[in-house]
């Protein structure tokens, strides 16, 4: 059952400053956009060290479609991470799992790039 976005709010009002600082230097990457909005608001409205925002828009950012391009030629012809094997393109995908705890419904996204066969097998494990 997902919890609601302005329970999330709650939880994190809730919460210590030094969890809230955790959350903004290692969490980001597994937070819905929507809840880094959230902690980014809960930062501000405890006058925490603004370099947590920046960082966050830091790890946040969008790369450009050149920057995309660019990576894109870089990784695609390695070989796969996940089986060694240089047949295939690697193509890149994000698992999701969303974990429900009592307070905090945890989301996490893991972005993978791997062989089109590893990502079918990784799906299916799920
Ligand atoms: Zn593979």
């Amino acid at each position: 059952m997902a919890i609601s976005l302005e329970q999330i709010k709650k939880n994190y009002a809730g919460f210590d400053d030094y969890k809230i600082e955790y959350l903004a230097k290692n969490e980001i990457n597994s937070l819905d956009p929507d809840v880094v909005v959230i902690l980014k608001d809960e930062i501000k409205k405890r006058g925490l060290d603004s370099n947590l925002n920046k960082g966050i828009e830091a790890q946040t950012k969008e790369l450009t479609d050149s920057d995309l391009q660019e990576l894109k030629s870089k990784i695609s012809n390695l070989a796969c991470p996940e089986c060694g094997q240089k047949g295939s393109p690697l193509i890149g995908t994000l698992i999701r799992e969303v974990k429900s705890f009592v307070l905090l419904t945890h989301y996490k996204k893991t972005q993978l790039i791997l062989c089109q066969t590893c990502a079918d097998k990784k799906r299916k494990k799920q």
